[in-house]
């Protein structure tokens, strides 16, 4: 049988053991997997684009277990009442190929970039680090602003959006956090004043200048993460060319991330190697530092094997048959005797 997760089992799932616990878990399985890099098979995203979105599929494996997301990104697509990502997934048994679960990943799309952004700031943002700005916020800056508070000790965010409404869904639904202080800004400029740091969350098929180098401040921390695709990106570049630049997978962020601005050649550091001990992260705390994060493969292969564990310990899932169980597995024609089938000349007679 193949166990399958819906939003509502997520959403029961999180509330079992709480937001905290959940994200911190995760974070743990991310970071667990990003240290052992060379047991994975790896390959950059398989991406379709059409002039309004992207869709795309994220695979990798390791001798255990294969998974795969299937994920778009269409930032226009709010208007019409749809959200910018969606996204769902499955992972499989590599000794039989046998798909072991299918679950959403929408919300845990969310979650995931979260517990990642978690993951780099732990070892890249100051020690310090207690002002955040979230520039864009829609769908993920919650997740970003929860993670960032729960489990980093930020505790005064400062937000800008085109959008108003954004803002003000974004301050409602965090208004129950007594210990953190939500401000809305006017502009990007105003926002990022002063802050440790700097998270760019926004959607917009262009390349964008969100940052620009009168902004940037000794020893900021940029959380990088709309700028995911050729041709959308958020950060100039010459706020790049002043930084320590990180990434997850560097074959994939040389096509979709900030650095798609630079020369092929401009050095960039593997988050892997930090998490490893095998690079130095940040080298003092006036260094700004860039992590142009894209979302990779192994982050959703994580959250898989996360949800996985956790949906059979806390018993919330279901288990449905996706595949045929036969006695005869040479007998797939044998399902279709042994239902009754009613086709059109039947219902005629
Ligand atoms: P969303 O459409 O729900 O929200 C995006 C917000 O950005 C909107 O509220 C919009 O008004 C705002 N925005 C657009 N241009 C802006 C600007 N110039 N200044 C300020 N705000 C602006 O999208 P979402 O689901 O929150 O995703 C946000 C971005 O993050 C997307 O580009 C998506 O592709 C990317 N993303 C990256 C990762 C990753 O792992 N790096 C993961 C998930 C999503």
């Amino acid at each position: 049988m193949t166990r399958l997760i819906d939003i509502n089992m997520i959403s029961a799932m999180v509330e079992k053991i709480g937001l905290d616990i959940f994200l911190q878990q995760m974070t743990e399985n991310i970071s667990r997997n990003y240290r052992q890099w060379m047991k994975f098979e790896k390959s950059a995203r398989l991406a379709s684009h059409s002039k309004v979105g992207v869709i795309e599929l994220m695979p990798i494996s390791d001798d255990q277990l294969y998974g795969f997301k299937y994920v778009n990104g269409h930032p226009a697509n709010t208007a019409k009442g749809l959200s910018t990502v969606m996204a769902f997934g499955a992972l499989a048994e590599v000794e039989t190929g046998y798909p072991l679960l299918l679950s959403e990943l929408t919300l845990t799309t969310a979650f995931r970039t979260a517990a990642t952004s978690i993951m780099a700031a732990r070892v890249l943002a100051r020690k310090n680090s207690r002002v955040m700005a979230i520039i864009g916020n829609g769908a993920q800056s919650e997740f970003q602003a929860t993670a960032f508070h729960l489990l980093l000790g930020i505790n005064e965010i400062h937000i800008f959006d085109i959008d108003k409404t954004a803002m003000d869904k974004f301050q409602q639904n965090l208004s129950s956090y007594k210990t953190l202080k939500v401000i809305q800004f006017s502009n990007t400029a105003e926002a990022v004043k002063g802050v440790d740091i700097i998270t760019t969350i926004t959607a917009d098929k262009t390349l964008a200048t969100i940052l620009t180098t009168d902004m940037i401040e000794p020893g900021m921390y940029i959380n990088g993460l709309g700028g995911d695709c050729p041709g959308k990106t958020e950060i100039h570049a010459n706020v790049l060319k002043q930084a320590k630049i990180f990434v997850e997978y560097e074959v994939q962020t040389r096509i979709e991330g900030d650095i798609q601005q630079l020369d092929k050649k401009h050095p960039v550091i593997e988050l892997w190697q930090v998490l490893s001990g095998q690079q130095p992260g940040r080298d003092n705390d006036s260094q700004v530092i860039i992590f142009d994060s894209v979302g990779f493969a192994l982050e959703d292969f994580s959250a898989l094997q996360y949800l996985y564990e956790l949906s059979n310990k806390l018993g919330i899932g279901k288990n449905i048959e996706l595949i045929p169980q036969m006695d005869n597995p040479k007998d797939l024609y044998g399902l279709l005797t042994k239902t009754e089938l009613t086709t059109d000349s039947s219902k005629a007679a």
